[in-house]
């Protein structure tokens, strides 16, 4: 049936089942790859800084969204992010009830965006806003540059 063509019966319409082939390659861009890349090689989190209105993002991004321009001058991350935001899950994608996992915005002093991870604590009811955290990340030689590097994020 064309698709201009309308259907005054419900019991028209059909459905059909079959795939259509499609192939695609995702990429970080040049500064998420190479975000990934300071993640997956020295465990950091790499920002960068707007020459123009000194703000700093994280992740690493290659233009200003305020400003427009190129953003090239970086650095990692040493010090503690900070729980912005937060929430406990205590049920599973079924929706049957499961352990709860504490999944947290971490965001870092004079840095603009965050990072979305769980939050490795085994008292949802002691996490607060605020609360200083550091991540635990994979060893080394199992990093491969994705999030999923980031095991959890624990209070410092
Ligand atoms: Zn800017």
């Amino acid at each position: 049936m064309p698709i201009l063509e309308k259907i005054t019966q419900p019991l028209q319409a059909r459905h059909w089942t079959d795939s259509i082939p499609l192939e695609f390659h995702y990429t970080a861009g040049v500064a998420g790859e190479e975000f990934r890349r300071v993640l997956k090689e020295s465990g950091r989190f790499l920002s960068s800084k707007c020459v123009e209105c000194k703000t700093t993002y994280i992740p690493a991004r290659m233009f200003c969204p305020s400003c427009f321009v190129e953003m090239k001058e970086t650095r990692s991350l040493d010090e503690p992010g900070y729980v912005y935001s937060y929430t406990t899950v205590n049920r599973n994608r079924a929706g049957e009830d499961s352990e709860p996992v504490t999944i947290a915005l971490v965001r870092f002093d004079g840095v603009k965006g965050g990072i979305v991870h769980k939050l490795d604590v085994t008292e949802p009811s002691k996490v607060t806003f605020g609360m200083k955290v550091v991540p635990i990340l994979k060893d080394a030689g199992q990093r491969n540059g994705a999030l999923t590097d980031i095991i959890a994020f624990k209070p410092q």
